[in-house]
């Protein structure tokens, strides 16, 4: 651990301590993985487990759509690599419903997810299939158009090989601006998932959706984000993620 994550889990752990409201959060990971590791943003098998076990035992509940200002937890997925598919069994038996955000032009890519195994993942109840757009490309990087295609790409082969619509979207490297979501709606997405923390009902902009990232949170640091302490470095992502071209 570097001198950074160290501070982070301090600042994380100590703001915590402040608050105590259990209201509704988004939390994300990358991958699963016991033995085969496809990257190296995958949570072991185990930690996950431990959080599942944590969130259940401070009395959320886990959802597939959070309804509710307090008591409820979404998880998400980002990337669609291979773990998610080989450890889908633990999910099915933690019986946790679960968003999994694919870049349709990575599918059947080394280390991710195939077309067949995203229609097999897609037929399972408790599993939401989102976009992660089509190329992930910076956005910010990108010309407005080029832009509008990218998203309305993803959308058309998504909804094209799992035969069903679909609402929600995350941006990659978690790169965002207003003429971004503009288009992001404009092409049919009306929930829009950011990689700045932030509990559910504080929208950062209507359905603009905050989220925490978790996929390395020891027992004691995980908790601390469930109760918002990741919240302190709001600032700080906004910085680094929200980017005016
Ligand atoms: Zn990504």
């Amino acid at each position: 651990m570097n001198v950074f994550s160290n501070i982070r889990v301090f600042l994380v752990r100590f703001y915590s301590f402040f608050l105590s409201n259990r209201k509704s959060k988004v939390i994300f990971y990358h991958d699963l993985h016991s033995d085969i590791k496809y990257t190296d943003m995958s949570t072991p098998l185990n930690l996950f487990v431990e959080h599942v076990n944590i969130i259940r035992n401070s009395g959320y509940e886990i959802v597939n759509k959070i309804n509710k200002e307090k008591g409820q937890i979404e998880i998400s997925f980002d990337d669609g690599f291979l773990g998610v598919y080989d450890n889908i069994n633990v999910i099915r038996d933690l019986n946790i419903p679960i968003q999994l955000f694919v870049v349709s032009s990575y599918l059947g890519r080394k280390n991710h997810i195939n077309k067949d195994q995203l229609l097999e993942l897609s037929l399972l109840s408790q599993v939401t299939i989102s976009s992660h757009t089509h190329n992930h490309y910076r956005l910010d990087s990108l010309q407005e158009n080029e832009v509008l295609y990218d998203l309305e790409m993803s959308k058309k082969v998504i909804e094209g090989l799992i035969n069903e619509k679909i609402a929600s979207i995350c941006f990659p490297e978690g790169i965002f601006n207003l003429k971004i979501i503009n288009i992001a709606r404009k092409v049919g997405f009306s929930c829009l998932y950011i990689s700045i923390p932030g509990f559910y009902s504080d929208f950062f902009l209507p359905g603009v959706i905050k989220r925490s990232l978790v996929q390395f949170a020891s027992a004691n640091e995980f908790k601390a984000i469930l109760r918002g302490g990741d919240h302190i470095l709001y600032w700080w992502y906004k910085y680094k993620h929200y980017i005016q071209s």
